[in-house]
């Protein structure tokens, strides 16, 4: 077997961050974009030198996965030093934004007090509505385009290239397994912290495959060739997934439906992102997501959930809301619990998945299985994760 990333992509372990893309000294490694997520590919001759393994988290996930005994137990220990509800005060921003607009409000704020030179974030591919790509925004135009919640591919350190040849400091936004990849990269790339000012982290729950996308339209008799603009979510809070068609028409599904119906299915779930408990960005100053609590039930235009970790997300906090740009509420920390239930639940159930994987990977394996601590879990629990598993192997093997 190569030493290189080829044994994480074979091992379903990759999350597409293109963290190797970005440290390959013989540009050996390309992203297909064409998969059903990121994946990247090995295209010359590759001299074995392992740096690409030295900056991959799947590579680290893999090797945690040889020590069974450790999965599964990182799970609701993030401490924070304070935590926000925040609205952005900008009503444009409230209808684009994914939750409370306050990512893009941030970033607006540090561009405008010339604290950064520009934003890491997301867009729709150029030509491509339906592709979402990481770039480096450098206005706040581009920021502002750059609002909202893109539940498809995006590999979040390839930007780090261009990065590496600007001058001043940047915001970068990420999901926690591309800040996995950012935090790798600085290890090797010491100048690279230079140009960082502060990463703001995102609640994941799982990035979808493209065929989530593919098959939403295909259910409503569509080709992706069809789409002129499309908004995963937006217009309040939950919000709504909108597609804008070539044909002048409009497809509009709540954002339950469409997340029900199709992005949250077992089968356009990566087998990474089952394993992944990352709840609370490790790697991030700031992070970000959803309140999903009782108290919220009749909110029409959403709050972030803003966690602040140390004293630079402090100061930055803090200085954004000395201006009138957002409106906030604190929290007490106990609430992010049961804010962000669903996702710790999918944690949870980690060990569960791994045994899963396991099987999957190198069939029954009675070492592992009698290593596992199933007792930790409910009978319902077991039940529940055993069907998914079983749902899991019949949608990989068609
Ligand atoms: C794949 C995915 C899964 C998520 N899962 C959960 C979850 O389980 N629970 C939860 O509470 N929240 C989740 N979120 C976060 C939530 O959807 C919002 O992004 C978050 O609350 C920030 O909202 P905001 O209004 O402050 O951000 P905005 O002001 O709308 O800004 C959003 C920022 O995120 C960037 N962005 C958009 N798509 C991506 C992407 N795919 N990868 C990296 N950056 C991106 C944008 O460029 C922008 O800078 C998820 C987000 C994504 C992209
Ligand atoms: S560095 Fe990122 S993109 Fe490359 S193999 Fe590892 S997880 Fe995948
Ligand atoms: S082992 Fe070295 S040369 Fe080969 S793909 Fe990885 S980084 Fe590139
Ligand atoms: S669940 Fe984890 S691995 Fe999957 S996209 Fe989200 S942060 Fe990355």
């Amino acid at each position: 077997m190569l030493k290189n990333i080829s044994l994480v992509v074979k091992a379903l372990l990759c999350c597409g961050c293109g963290a190797c893309v970005v440290i390959c000294p013989g540009q050996c490694i390309q992203m297909n974009f064409a998969a059903k997520h990121n994946i990247p590919v090995v295209i010359k001759q590759c001299m074995e030198c392992g740096k690409c393994l030295t900056v991959c988290s799947g590579m680290q996930l893999l090797a945690e996965i040889a020590e069974t005994n450790k999965v599964g137990e990182n799970i609701t220990n993030a401490e924070f030093l304070a935590c926000y509800v925040s609205k952005s005060a900008d009503q444009g921003l409230q209808r684009s934004a994914a939750s409370g607009g306050f990512i893009t409000t941030l970033a607006l704020h540090l561009l405008a007090r010339k604290r950064i030179k520009g934003v890491v974030c997301v867009r729709s591919g150029p030509n491509k509505p339906t592709e979402s790509e990481f770039f480096i925004a450098k206005t706040s135009e581009q920021i502002y385009q750059a609002s909202g919640s893109r539940y498809s591919p995006a590999s979040g350190c390839l930007p780090l290239k261009e990065l590496l040849l600007l001058k001043g400091q940047y915001m970068l936004v990420g999901k926690p397994c591309d800040l996995a990849g950012i935090h790798l990269l600085e290890q090797n790339i010491a100048v690279l912290k230079e140009r960082i000012l502060v990463k703001v982290g995102i609640l994941c729950h799982h990035t979808p495959f493209r065929t989530a996308l593919q098959n939403l339209l295909q259910g409503y008799s569509l080709k992706i060739t069809d789409v002129a603009s499309l908004q995963y979510r937006g217009e309040g809070w939950p919000g709504s997934f909108c597609i804008e068609l070539k044909s002048g028409e409009n497809l509009v599904l709540p954002y339950r439906k469409a997340w029900n119906m199709y992005f949250s299915r077992l089968k356009y779930v990566p087998i990474r992102c089952l394993l992944c408990d990352d709840v609370f960005a490790t790697y991030a100053d700031i992070v970000v997501g959803d309140p999903w609590g009782e108290e919220f039930k009749a909110e029409k235009i959403g709050y972030s959930l803003t966690m602040l970790k140390n004293d630079k997300a402090v100061d930055i906090y803090n200085d954004l809301r000395g201006s009138d740009k957002i409106y906030d509420k604190k929290l007490v920390q106990s609430k992010i619990v049961s804010y962000q239930a669903n996702l710790i639940k999918k944690v949870r159930a980690k060990r569960l998945w791994l045994i899963a994987y396991i099987i999957l990977k190198h069939g029954l394996n009675i070492k592992v299985l009698a290593s596992s601590v199933v007792t930790k879990y409910s009978f319902k629990e077991k039940v529940s994760i055993v069907k998914k598993f079983l749902i899991l192997l019949r949608k990989r093997r068609q």
